[in-house]
């Protein structure tokens, strides 16, 4: 008998426009599980889930490729192990990329703006409520090497269509009344944007429900075979997901699920830990950042055959600070900015979180005062070449996956699932997907 997992908040959209059918296949389960659209957990022993198209994990990734494959009216399941949103989609500072799609879009501008071009249609046409807005960020500069970088870079963003200009400290000081005024000056990128990352992403799942896909949460994959007629069979301790396409969005975890496969899938999960205020009236309007992080990657990026590129450090030295943060709709004003790896280690470690409030305290030194009343950690899916991981994998039947999204894949996710959705759909990859080509790193194991 299956059992409605009714813990996710989903909030019950009606959306006329998306009048498709639901697809889900269940044997086994009976009338009440097939007729819900809460997602729920099969308690059965041994219960057959059965879907044209399988999605591993409930991430933004997964959430936003069962989104828009149930949209092309596919008959899509995604199983997650824990809740939707439970790891690093959940867990992130709610940061949206964007510098506009500039005069040759490449698959940066696709992910960042297609991505913001999607929230906007979840937020604003089909009313739920993810805390979206496009805020803005400002970055700040703290010395004269950083400024001339950042006055290169945005002649290049401007000369090739993106968007960005330097501020002086008194002009970034009169639209974000917090930032210092000591620094000498400020990037200001008008195009970024925001959104409560718990929230968003069980909106993209709600919405792939809402339009057929089945939805099953609490359901941790531990096998994965091929049967005799070429389909999938997925193996969780209480039930079996059977498939003719599998779509892995399993974030951090690619590499262990690929090993399922006999698969090598160069995926490091890297910690990115996080700091809260209490609650406080409005003081931040928009996203607030450093240029030292990328100053210093823009001398070296510090990747080797086996670090990827924009980490903070290398082993337990530190290669750079690096600053993201922003006010919640809560009031509480978050800060992060490390990326170390460590492993599947997500303890967050005090000692960095005081050198990330010195730098935030730079920028906004609101903040030095201020206590930390929470602190939280999770893992970014960081490929070994920096570069997404999207697409077809050509060692196996019907494999795709959705991946390496790195310290962006929040902002980025949703189109990165939009492409994904429509390489399966159509059988032909889209264009710039040949950026993130999987034949590029994805090897047999052993
Ligand atoms: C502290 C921090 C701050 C960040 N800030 C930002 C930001 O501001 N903006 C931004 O765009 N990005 C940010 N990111 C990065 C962003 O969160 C990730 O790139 C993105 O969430 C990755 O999404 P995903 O779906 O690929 O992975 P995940 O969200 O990790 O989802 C993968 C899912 O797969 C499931 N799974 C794994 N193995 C199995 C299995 N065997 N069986 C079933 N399910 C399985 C997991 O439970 C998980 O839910 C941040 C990340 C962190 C940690």
């Amino acid at each position: 008998m299956a059992k409605i997992d009714s813990k996710l908040p989903f909030k019950p959209v009606s959306n006329p426009s998306l009048n498709v059918s639901r697809r889900r296949v269940i044997t086994g389960l009976g009338s009440m599980a097939a007729a819900s659209w809460l997602p729920f957990t099969i308690s059965a022993q041994e219960s057959v889930v059965e879907s044209e198209i399988l999605i591993i994990g409930g991430g933004m990734a997964g959430a936003a490729t069962a989104f828009q494959l149930a949209l092309h009216g596919r008959d899509v399941a995604l199983v997650e192990r824990g809740e939707i949103a439970s790891e690093a989609s959940g867990q992130n500072m709610g940061g949206l990329g964007g510098a506009g799609w500039g005069n040759m879009p490449n698959l940066q501008s696709y992910l960042t703006m297609g991505s913001l071009e999607i929230f906007k249609q979840l937020q604003i046409e089909m009313g739920y409520d993810m805390e979206f807005r496009v805020s803005g960020s400002i970055t700040g500069i703290h010395t004269e090497e950083q400024h001339n970088y950042l006055q290169d870079r945005v002649l290049w963003l401007k000369s090739n269509g993106y968007d960005g200009e330097l501020m002086t400290a008194q002009e970034a000081n009169a639209i974000e009344p917090e930032v210092s005024l000591a620094l000498p000056g400020y990037m200001f990128a008008p195009g970024r944007g925001q959104a409560d990352p718990v929230k968003s992403t069980q909106a993209f799942a709600h919405a792939a429900q809402e339009a057929g896909a089945g939805i099953h949460t609490g359901h941790n994959v531990t096998a994965i075979e091929v049967r005799g007629n070429g389909e999938y069979s997925v193996r969780t301790p209480d039930a079996e997901f059977r498939c003719q396409t599998l779509v892995l969005a399993t974030g951090s975890w690619c590499g262990p699920v690929g090993e399922m496969l006999g698969l090598t899938i160069p995926v490091i999960p890297t910690r990115g830990q996080m700091w809260a205020t209490e609650r406080l009236p409005p003081r931040f309007f928009h996203r607030i950042s450093s240029a030292e992080s990328s100053f210093t990657w823009s001398q070296d990026d510090g990747s080797d055959d086996k670090t990827p590129p924009f980490l903070t450090h290398k082993g337990d030295r530190r290669l750079t600070r690096h600053l993201y943060g922003r006010q919640r709709k809560n009031g509480e004003i978050i800060f992060g900015g490390d990326r170390q790896d460590l492993g599947y280690n997500t303890d967050p470690d005090m000692a960095g979180i005081e050198v990330n409030k010195n730098h935030a305290s730079e920028v906004v030194p609101l903040v030095a005062d201020l206590p930390i009343a929470r602190t939280w950690a999770g893992l970014m899916p960081f490929s070994l070449d920096g570069a997404p991981i999207i697409g077809r994998i050509p060692l196996r039947d019907n494999l795709y996956i959705v991946s390496g999204l790195a310290s962006s894949g929040f902002g980025r996710g949703p189109m990165a699932g939009k492409l994904a959705a429509d390489y399966i759909h159509t059988g032909h990859m889209p264009r710039v997907l040949a950026e993130s080509d999987p034949a590029r790193c994805v090897t047999e194991s052993g």
